[in-house]
C-alpha cells in the first residue's frame, strides 16, 4: 500500500505545533506495518537545506506563478515542492514579518494541492500513491483537484487536525486557484460566501479522521463545529476520531540527551534533578519541595493562557510554583510576562519557541496544566505521561480521551487531574486537587507511575489508519 501524506509543516524541518509533530510519527509508525508513506511538504528554506538528496521527479511548468519542481529525499522519504516564488521566505510558514498571514496564503497551498494531485495522477510514475492522505485545511484543496480531475484517481483521506483553521479566502479567487466555474456551489469548496479550503476537503474526501474519539463527536455539534457541524453530521459515517501518539523515541526520558538527568520508571526519582534544573534555568526559587507546576503552548485564545494567568492567585495561596513555556499572541505574551515579574521565583516565562526546552520541562515538572477551551487532541499531557509529569487537562477533546481523572471510576487507573468547565474557578479547583494529591506522596506516585505506564506510542492509533486505509481501499470508488 502506498500513501502520499500532504501536510505543510513536517518536524524537525518545520514546526509551529502538534501538526509538524504527527506529520513525521504517523508515517514512521505506518512504516513499521509495512505501508510505504511519502510525505510532500512545501519547500520552505529549512526544509530544502535539510534534504539529505534533491533528486527531482517531476516538474510544474507554471505552478501558480513561476517553475516549480518536486525534490525527492528517497532516504527520508520525503517529497518538497520547490517553489521559490510560493515558499522561498524564511520564518513562520504562514505568517510575515509582520505577523500577518502571507497575503498569498491561498495561491500558496493551493499550489502544493495542485503538486499533491499531480502525484496523486500519476505525473510522476514512481511516486504514484494509492492514496492521498491531506491534512488540514493547507493541503487539503488536494481533494477537489483530484475530485474535478475526473478519470482513474487514488483513494482520498482528509485528516482534521484543528477545525478552527478553515482556509477561508475571497470568493473572487475561485479562477486564480485554478477551480472550475461549478466549484463554486455547497457540494463543492462555497462556505457562505467565501472559499474554504477545509470545506473542499471535508466534502470530497472519501474517509474523513479527526484526532480523537470526543473530538470527533464535539466537531458534529454547533457550539464547536465552526459552521462546518452540518456538513460533519451529513458525512459521519465516514468520520473517525483517531487519538494521535507520540514518538515514543524522541520523547524517552531514557535516552534523552536534552534533560539534565535521564531516568525511566525505576529511577523516577531522579527526576528531581531535572526538575531542579528546570527551576534555575526559569529563575525560580531552588525549592525541591514545593509543588511545580508547568505549561507548553501556544499562546492563543484556544489554549486558555488567560486561565494561567488568572491562576497566579489560587497559585500563591497553595505555595506552588508555576514554570511557562510558550509563545504567541502579543497580548498574551505581554500578560504572561507581567504575572511572571509580579510574582517572582513563584511563577516564571520562557516566551519562544524551544524545542530542547520543552523537554525538560517535561521532565522536571511535577504536573502540566493544559487548560484549553478545545482541544482536538493535545500533545503535550502525552509527553507530560511518558516523563512523569501529572497532567492536569480542561475535560475536553483528546485530553478528555487520554487523561483519566483520580475520581473517575471504570475507565482505568488514574493517571491525572480534569476539570469542566473550562472556568478560572475549575482550573483553580483543580489546583488545589493537585496540592492536596501533592501531600499525600503515595498516592501521588501511584498516579505517577500509572501515566509511566501508559502507551502514548502510536502503535495503536498507527493500527487504526493502517485499517481504515485497508478497507478504504477494499471498497469501490
Ligand atoms: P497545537 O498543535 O495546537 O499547538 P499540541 O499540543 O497538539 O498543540 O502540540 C504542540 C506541540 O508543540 C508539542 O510538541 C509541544 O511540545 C510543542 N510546543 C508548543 N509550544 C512550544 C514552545 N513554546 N516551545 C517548544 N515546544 C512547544
Amino acid at each position: 500500500m502506498k500513501i502520499l501524506s500532504v501536510v505543510s509543516e513536517l518536524y524537525p524541518f518545520v514546526k509551529t505545533g502538534g501538526l509538524a509533530d504527527v506529520a513525521a510519527a504517523l508515517p514512521a509508525a505506518l512504516r513499521k506495518l509495512g505501508i510505504a508513506v511519502t510525505t510532500l511538504v512545501p519547500g520552505y528554506p529549512p526544509v530544502l537545506a535539510g534534504l539529505e538528496s534533491a533528486n527531482e521527479i517531476l516538474r510544474i511548468e507554471d505552478c501558480f506563478g513561476g517553475n516549480a519542481r518536486i525534490l525527492a529525499d528517497e532516504a527520508r522519504e520525503v517529497l518538497a515542492l520547490d517553489a521559490p516564488h510560493r515558499f522561498a521566505r524564511a520564518g513562520n510558514p504562514y505568517l510575515g514579518p509582520d505577523g500577518k498571514d502571507w497575503p498569498d496564503n491561498a495561491i500558496r497551498f493551493a499550489a502544493l494541492g495542485w503538486a499533491a494531485a499531480r502525484i496523486g495522477l500519476g505525473d510522476a510514475p514512481a511516486f504514484r500513491p494509492d492514496i492521498v492522505h491531506a491534512h488540514d485545511w493547507q493541503a487539503a484543496l488536494a481533494l477537489a483537484y483530484l475530485a474535478y480531475a475526473g478519470g482513474a484517481r487514488p483513494r482520498t483521506v482528509l485528516t482534521v487536525h484543528n477545525l478552527a483553521f478553515q482556509g477561508l479566502f475571497p470568493a473572487h479567487l475561485l479562477d486564480a486557484l485554478r477551480l472550475p466555474p461549478h466549484a463554486y456551489e455547497i457540494q463543492g469548496v462555497e462556505f457562505y460566501g467565501s472559499i474554504s479550503f477545509l470545506k473542499a476537503g471535508l466534502q470530497f474526501a472519501e474517509r474523513i479522521t479527526t484526532v480523537s474519539p470526543t473530538y470527533a463527536q464535539e466537531i458534529r455539534t454547533p457550539s464547536q463545529g465552526f459552521g462546518l457541524d452540518g456538513l460533519l453530521r451529513e458525512r459521519a459515517d465516514v468520520l473517525h476520531g483517531i487519538i494521535n501518539g507520540i514518538d515514543s523515541d524522541l520523547w524517552n526520558p531514557a535516552t534523552d540527551a536534552r534533560i539534565a538527568s535521564r531516568y525511566d520508571r525505576a529511577s523516577v526519582a531522579r527526576r528531581q534533578i531535572n526538575k531542579q534544573a528546570l527551576q534555575r534555568r526559569f529563575g525560580l526559587d531552588e525549592h525541591p519541595e514545593r509543588l511545580l507546576f508547568a505549561a507548553i503552548s501556544r499562546f492563543t485564545q484556544q489554549k486558555g493562557v488567560d486561565l494561567l494567568a488568572g491562576a497566579a492567585p489560587a497559585l500563591r495561596a497553595m505555595g506552588a510554583q508555576l514554570a511557562i513555556l510558550g509563545a504567541g499572541e502579543r497580548d498574551l505574551e505581554e500578560r504572561i510576562a507581567s504575572i511572571s515579574a509580579a510574582h517572582g521565583g513563584a511563577i516564571a516565562c520562557v516566551i519562544g519557541y524551544d524545542e530542547n526546552l520543552a523537554h525538560l520541562v517535561q521532565a522536571g515538572a511535577d504536573a502540566l496544566i493544559v487548560p484549553s477551551r478545545f482541544e482536538p487532541c493535545g500533545l503535550t499531557q502525552l509527553c507530560a505521561l511518558r516523563y512523569g509529569a501529572i497532567p492536569i487537562v480542561a475535560k475536553v477533546g483528546g485530553l478528555a480521551d487520554s487523561i483519566i481523572d483520580v475520581g473517575e471510576d471504570g475507565r482505568g487507573p488514574p493517571t491525572g487531574l480534569s476539570f469542566s468547565p473550562v472556568t478560572q474557578d475549575a482550573l483553580d479547583g483543580a489546583l488545589r486537587r493537585a496540592a492536596l494529591l501533592w501531600k499525600d506522596a503515595a498516592q501521588w506516585s501511584r498516579v505517577q507511575s500509572n501515566g509511566l505506564a501508559t502507551d502514548v506510542s502510536w502503535s495503536a492509533s498507527a493500527r487504526r489508519y493502517a485499517s481504515l486505509f485497508a478497507d478504504l481501499l477494499a471498497t469501490k470508488n
